[in-house]
C-alpha cells in the first residue's frame, strides 16, 4: 500500500484532495484518518522534514535514557553485591530484563528506520516495549523481589528515579500523540501506585512519589501537546505545498510558470528524502519527482518568459469580462488570436521591381539573401549613400509586403528614406550597418526550414525592425550614457537605453504623414506587428544577451519542445536570428569582417577618448592606446558570436549557416588568436589622422604585428 502518498492515491481515484483539518484543539487528531495516519508516520520517522527529525533526535535521548536507567538499577544491585548482600539472582535477573527491553528498542528503532523494514506497526512496538520496561522498573520493588526472591532480604530501589526520565524522554520518541502519552503514562503511574501500596508500608512516601510522578506527567503532557500542536500546523503546510491542486479553488490569481516551477522543484525537494528510502513502495515518489522535473524542463521550454501567465489556466479560472480585461492589461497582444495572413506563396524567384532605382540594381540584389558575403560597401557606394532605403524597398517587393498588407509604395520609401537620414554618420552605427543586418537576416531566414515557416507579419516587422535597430544611434554605448547622465539614459531610466530609444525613434518616424506602412494592416496584427518591432530591437541590446541565449538552450534540452509552427517559438528564434545578424560581420569573409571591425574599433576609441575627456572610467576595449584588437575580436567572436550561431543552428540545422557563417566564424577567430601578442600596447590608429581609415588601418596593423598578416593582405587589395 502505497501509504505516504496521498496526494497521487487520491488523485488516481479522481478525488478532489481534502486538506488536512484538525478536529479539535483539544484531540489535535485530523478529520481525514489517512492524514492521521501519515502525519503518525511522518512523525515517528527519520524523514528529513522538521516533524520526523524531531523524532530522531527524542529517539536517540530516549535510548540513551534508557541505558542510563538498566545502569542506574544494575549498580544499586551491585553495590549492594558488594556490601556484602546476596543479590546475585536478582542482579542477574533484572540486568537481564532491563538489558533485553534497552535492546530491543534500539533494535527496534533501527530495523523500522535504518533498515526501511515496513513501519506502520512501529509506534505500537515502541509502546509495548516502554510499557514493559517501566513494569520491570516497577515491580523492581521489595514487593516482587519478596514474592520471586523470597530468600533474600528486603532491598529496594526507588523505582520513582528510573520512572521519572522515562516519562520525559519517552515523548516524541514514542509517541504520536499526546493522548497516547498521557494514557499510557497514566496507566503505569497507577500500576505504580497500587504495586507500592501493596509492598511498601511507608504509605506517605508513596503518595507524595505518585503526586510526585502525575506532576511531572501533567507538565510533560503539557509541553507534548503545545509541540504537537505546532507539529501537526506544519503538516498541514507541507501538505498544502505537496498538493498545490487542493488549493485551486480557493486561489484565483494567475499562475506564473515561475511559481508552478517554484512549486514543482520545491515539492521534489522534499519527496527526495522519501524516495531515497529503500523500499519498492518508494518509487512512487520517484515518478512523481520525475513528472515535476519534466514539467520543469517543458515549462522552460515551451514558454517565453517563466514570469508570463498560463494563459490555459487563465481561460479556466475567469469568466468572460475577467479575462478580457486581464489580456488588456496584464498582457502583452496574443500571437495565437491573429490570423496568420497569407502565407507568401506568390513568392517567385525573379521579381518584378517596380521601382526604378533599384531596378536598375537589381541584379545585385537579387543576391541578397542568397549570398551570405553579400557586399553591402559597394550598394551604399552605388546608391550614393542610400543602402537602407534600397534594401528596404527591395524587401518590400521581394516579399510582396507591399501588396500584402496593402503598404503603398510612397509609404514605405519615405518612411525608408526618412529613417536613414535619422541614422547619424557613425564609423559603425550608420544606416549601412542597418542594411547589411537586414540582408544577413533575410539569409539566414532563406537559407534554413526557418523559410517554411515565418508569416508574412513577421516577415514586415522583420524588416522594419532591423531597419530601424540602430536608428539615431549616437555612436556611444549604453554604458556612456548611463555613466555620463546623458538626457537619453533619464529618459529610459537606465534601461535598454539605446534600443528603447530605437524602437520609439522608429515608430516617431513612421507616425508622420503618408509614412505609416501599418496602417492599413488589421487592427490586431497592427498591434501584434508593433509587439514584435519592439521586442526584435529590445534583443539587440547586449546586456539581454546571456537571458536570450539561455532561454533558447533551455528549449532545446527539450529537442521536441522547438516547434516552429508555434508563433510563440518562432518569435524567440526571430530574436536571435536579430542578434545573429546584428554581430554578423564577425562570421563574414575576411575582408568584410576587416573592414567592419575597423569601423566599429574606431566608433569604441571615439567613445574611450570622450570618456578619457570626461573623467570618466574608460570602457573595455575602448582605449586605442590599450586595446589589443585581435585579443578583443578573437574573444568576441568565442563568447559572443559563435555561441549565437551554434545555439541557432542547433535550431535551424542550416547547412548554409554552418558552411557558410560557422566555419567562417571559426575561421576568422583564428586568425585574430594568431595576431594576439603577449602583454604589448597595440594601436591600430592614431587619433590626430583623420579619414583615410583604409590607408591608417593598413599602416597600423602591418606595424603593429611586424609581419605579414591576413589583415594587411586583406586591406591591400
Ligand atoms: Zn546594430
Amino acid at each position: 500500500m502505497k501509504v505516504m502518498d496521498i496526494s497521487s492515491a487520491v488523485r488516481q481515484k479522481g478525488q478532489t484532495l481534502e486538506e488536512p483539518v484538525l478536529q479539535s484543539k483539544y484531540s489535535l487528531q485530523f478529520h481525514n484518518s489517512k492524514q492521521e495516519k501519515y502525519f503518525r508516520q511522518v512523525m515517528l520517522s527519520d524523514i528529513a522534514t522538521s516533524i520526523g527529525l524531531d523524532h530522531r533526535e527524542s529517539m536517540i535521548t530516549y535510548i540513551v535514557t534508557l541505558i542510563f536507567v538498566c545502569l542506574l538499577y544494575n549498580s544499586a544491585y551491585l553495590s549492594a553485591y558488594f556490601e556484602g548482600k546476596s543479590y546475585l539472582r536478582t542482579l542477574l535477573f533484572q540486568t537481564l530484563l532491563l538489558s533485553s527491553v534497552t535492546l530491543a528498542t534500539s533494535i527496534i528503532h533501527y530495523f523500522f528506520f535504518m533498515k526501511e523494514i515496513k513501519s506502520d506497526k512501529k509506534s505500537w512496538y515502541l509502546i509495548a516495549l516502554y510499557f514493559v520496561f517501566s513494569e520491570i522498573v516497577i515491580f523492581n520493588n521489595v514487593f516482587v523481589k519478596d514474592e520471586i526472591f523470597a530468600d533474600q532480604s528486603e532491598y529496594g530501589f526507588a523505582c520513582v528515579l528510573g520512572l521519572l526520565p522515562m516519562i520525559y524522554s519517552s515523548k516524541f520518541a514514542v509517541f504520536s500523540t499526546f493522548l497516547m502519552y498521557i494514557a499510557i503514562n497514566f496507566i503505569i503511574s497507577i500500576t505504580f501506585l497500587a504495586v507500592s501500596l501493596q509492598s511498601d508500608t511507608n504509605i506517605q512516601k508513596t503518595l507524595i512519589e505518585f503526586f510526585f510522578l502525575i506532576s511531572i506527567l501533567a507538565i510533560e503532557s503539557r509541553t507534548f501537546y503545545t509541540k504537537e500542536y505546532h507539529l501537526r500546523n506544519k503538516f498541514i503546510a507541507m501538505n498544502a505545498a505537496l498538493t498545490p491542486e487542493s488549493r485551486l479553488n480557493h486561489d484565483v490569481s494567475p499562475k506564473t510558470d515561475l511559481e508552478q516551477i517554484s512549486r514543482a522543484v520545491k515539492e521534489s525537494i522534499q519527496l527526495l528524502p522519501l524516495a531515497k528510502r529503500k523500499e519498492s513502495k518508494n518509487s512512487v515518489y520517484l515518478e512523481k519527482i520525475f513528472d515535476n522535473l519534466s514539467k520543469v524542463i517543458n515549462m522552460l521550454g515551451n514558454r517565453n518568459s517563466i514570469y508570463s501567465v498560463d494563459l490555459e489556466g487563465l481561460d479556466k479560472d475567469f469568466d468572460d469580462e475577467d479575462k478580457i480585461f486581464l489580456e488588456q492589461t496584464c498582457l502583452g497582444p496574443r500571437r495565437s488570436q491573429v490570423q496568420a495572413s497569407t502565407k507568401y506563396m506568390v513568392r517567385k524567384t525573379i521579381e518584378v521591381l517596380k521601382n526604378y532605382d533599384i531596378q536598375e540594381l537589381a541584379g545585385v540584389l537579387k543576391r541578397i539573401g542568397k549570398e551570405w558575403n553579400f557586399d553591402i560597401f559597394f550598394l551604399k557606394d552605388v546608391t550614393k549613400n542610400k543602402p537602407l532605403a534600397t534594401v528596404g524597398a527591395f524587401c518590400m517587393q521581394k516579399f510582396h509586403l507591399d501588396t500584402s498588407f496593402s503598404i503603398h509604395l510612397t509609404a514605405y520609401q519615405g518612411f525608408f528614406v526618412d529613417l536613414e537620414d535619422n541614422y547619424k554618420p557613425n564609423p559603425y552605427h550608420n544606416s549601412t550597418h542597418s542594411a547589411e543586418v537586414l540582408c544577413s537576416y533575410v539569409f539566414l531566414i532563406q537559407q534554413s526550414v526557418f523559410t517554411n515557416y515565418i508569416q508574412d507579419y513577421e516577415i514586415l516587422a522583420s524588416v522594419i525592425a532591423m531597419l530601424g535597430h540602430d536608428v539615431a544611434h549616437p555612436g556611444v554605448t549604453n554604458r556612456f550614457l548611463v555613466n555620463s547622465k546623458n538626457s537619453l539614459a533619464i529618459t529610459y531610466n537606465d534601461s535598454s537605453v539605446l534600443e528603447m530609444m530605437h524602437s520609439a525613434t522608429t515608430f516617431q518616424l513612421m507616425q508622420k504623414d503618408n509614412q505609416d506602412i501599418l496602417v492599413n494592416l488589421p487592427r490586431d496584427m497592427g498591434i501584434l506587428v508593433r509587439a514584435l518591432i519592439i521586442e526584435m530591437i529590445l534583443a539587440t541590446d547586449m546586456a539581454k544577451h546571456f537571458d536570450l541565449i539561455g532561454k533558447l538552450k533551455a528549449k532545446m534540452i527539450n529537442s521536441s519542445s522547438i516547434t516552429l509552427t508555434s508563433a510563440d517559438q518562432r518569435i524567440e528564434i526571430m530574436k536571435i536570428i536579430t542578434k545573429a545578424s546584428d554581430v554578423g560581420h564577425a562570421a563574414k569573409s575576411q575582408d568584410l569582417h576587416q573592414k567592419w571591425t575597423n569601423l566599429v574599433c574606431e566608433e569604441f576609441f571615439t567613445q574611450g577618448d570622450m570618456e578619457k575627456a570626461q573623467g570618466l572610467p574608460i570602457s573595455m576595449y575602448c582605449d586605442r592606446e590599450k586595446t589589443d584588437i585581435a585579443k578583443s575580436q578573437s574573444g568576441f567572436i568565442k563568447n559572443i558570436v559563435l555561441p549565437i550561431y551554434e545555439t541557432l543552428n542547433q535550431c535551424l540545422n542550416s547547412q548554409e549557416i554552418k558552411e557558410k557563417c560557422i566555419n567562417q566564424l571559426e575561421q576568422n577567430m583564428k586568425s585574430w588568436e594568431s595576431l594576439i601578442l603577449p602583454k604589448r600596447v597595440h594601436s591600430l590608429m592614431e587619433p590626430e589622422e583623420s579619414h583615410t581609415l583604409k590607408n591608417r588601418t593598413e599602416t597600423t596593423v602591418a606595424g603593429r604585428t611586424g609581419r605579414s598578416s591576413w589583415a594587411t593582405i586583406v586591406l591591400n587589395n
